[in-house]
């Protein structure tokens, strides 16, 4: 599972009707496994017009993914990659690239 991508990441999508898209993690519903990004999974909503409130029409956000259809791109080597954690000498948990090696964080 892809249970280190946090907030804030870009992500690469890598299946679906927008596989190939990349942006970043607007946000995480842990409890669904599933995950918001910015221009991803789009869908289209119609809203009725209230006078003086708003006009109607068509407004577009964007719909959650499942975690396991997209993958990381590292900041460092900007490659799409699987990441393992490692435990600094701090005992500070930190996400590693397996590409590039470098720490994400
Ligand atoms: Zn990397």
């Amino acid at each position: 599972m892809a249970a280190h991508i946090r907030k804030n990441d870009t992500v690469l999508v890598i299946s679906g009707k927008d596989r190939g898209k990349r942006g970043p993690v607007e946000r995480i519903i842990p409890k669904d496994g599933r995950l918001v990004v910015a221009g991803v999974n789009m869908i289209k909503r119609h809203t009725k017009g209230r006078p003086g409130v708003r006009q109607a029409g068509i407004i577009e956000r964007p719909g959650a993914l499942s975690l396991s259809n997209v993958i990381l791109i590292c900041t460092h080597c900007s490659k799409p990659t699987r990441v393992g954690l490692t435990i600094l000498e701090n005992g500070r948990k930190v996400r590693r690239c397996k590409k590039c090696n470098e720490t994400i964080d």
